[in-house]
């Protein structure tokens, strides 16, 4: 794996083989050099030429954490990122109050990270996420369902592009939360081959400049937000004074932007 070009080896190695086998790594180590039985170094030789043609860990093994929960991953669903812990700690700093029957929407759920960890923290809040694919839209049912908050959550197919896209989703809302896709679409291919050539381009691609579904959050930020209500978008790096602009633009007053743990500018803010 290391001609393949990939970092931490001998750590995904071992994550690869517990996969394989089904044991811990405590197991593993107790077991000492005992060959594997051959359908494990078979299950092991599938997993590993899969990383060698650079799919995502998160893939190979099914699963992510976010926020310390488990969350179901396929490769129709981008992997979620710490990055975008960034929005559930500016939610959870911005709306200190727990207990509140907050409705909160989610636009472009993909494995439902950001709305149903809000739900999780928020235990008495109700989400409507909205996801464009089909695919995703069942990972993020699936994870739902597993976190317990499925009864809270109305997951919807729909699609931000079509005309009256908003109709459906009974707002407006006290918090909008979304990770929109924001890649520049011309420099995809340019990005590290886990992304560029794995993860779905329905979530990665912003159009020409990277900010096309800004654009088109903002024209509906008014109907979408409550007034007092709060808007958290993820952005790209160094795309945070401008998405604040188009968000002034449609109606709404953008604040401080939150830095990620690389104290980069990533989510923008803004209330109604
Ligand atoms: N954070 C992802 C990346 O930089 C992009 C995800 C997105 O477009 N929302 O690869």
């Amino acid at each position: 794996m290391t001609a393949a070009g990939i970092d931490n080896v001998r750590f995904e190695a071992r994550l690869l083989l517990s996969h394989a086998t089904g044991l811990s790594t405590e197991e593993l180590i107790s077991r000492g050099r005992n060959p594997a039985p051959p359908a494990h170094e078979e299950a092991l030789r599938g997993l590993t030429a899969r990383r060698v043609k650079r799919e995502p860990m998160a893939y190979i093994l099914g699963e992510r954490e976010f926020w310390g929960l488990p969350f179901k991953v396929t490769p129709a669903v981008l992997v979620p990122r710490p990055d975008s812990e960034t929005v559930i700690e500016a939610a959870l700093s911005l709306m200190p109050d727990r207990t509140r029957a907050w409705r909160i929407l989610d636009l472009g759920l993909g494995s439902g990270c950001l709305l149903l960890t809000l739900l999780k923290e928020f235990p008495n809040a109700r989400g409507v996420g909205l996801e464009a694919s089909p695919e995703a839209l069942a990972i993020a049912r699936g994870n739902a369902e597993a976190l317990g908050v499925a009864g809270r959550g109305t997951l919807r197919e729909g699609d931000w592009r079509l005309p009256d896209w908003t109709r459906p989703l009974g707002g407006p809302f006290d918090l909008v939360v979304s990770n929109p896709p924001y890649i520049e679409a011309s420099t995809i291919d340019g990005l590290m081959p886990e992304v560029a050539r794995h993860e779905p381009r329905l979530a990665l691609d912003g159009g020409p400049d990277g900010l096309a579904p800004y654009r088109v959050i903002a024209a509906v930020g008014r109907e979408l937000v409550a007034p007092g209500g709060l808007l958290l978008a993820e952005v790209g790096e160094g795309q945070a004074i401008e998405v604040a602009e188009i968000f002034g633009a449609g109606g709404l007053q953008p604040g401080a932007p939150f830095k990620d743990l690389g104290g980069i500018d990533r989510v923008v803010r803004a209330t109604h």
